[in-house]
């Protein structure tokens, strides 16, 4: 089937629209990660932390959690990086934490 001129015109003028609804749109996403970012960046700066404290506390919300050793040789998940919160004592292994 062979497209008459008037539906390429047709097709034509709809791929225009298109090109501008997708242009706007890209723009808009842009727009929405930049501030993604900001935001972002805005939470990871608001995260209080004491002065040892290289991991965040599950429980207190403090960059709290300062590594104080490593679990035995020979334990059923291996070794594991461990960590004790400053405030509350809270202990936990590294994979554990964010
Ligand atoms: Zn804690």
């Amino acid at each position: 089937m062979v497209l008459t001129e008037e539906e390429k015109a047709e097709f034509k003028k709809k791929g225009e629209i298109y090109r501008k609804i997708e242009y706007e749109i890209n723009r808009q996403i842009v727009k929405l990660e930049l501030q993604k970012g900001k935001l972002e960046k805005e939470l990871r700066e608001a995260i209080p932390g004491t002065p040892n404290g290289t991991l965040i506390c599950k429980i207190c919300y403090v960059q709290s959690m300062r590594y104080i050793g490593r679990t035995p040789q020979g334990e059923l998940f291996g070794v594991e990086e461990i960590y004790e919160c400053e405030i509350c004592g809270h202990k936990e292994i590294e994979s554990n934490l964010f």
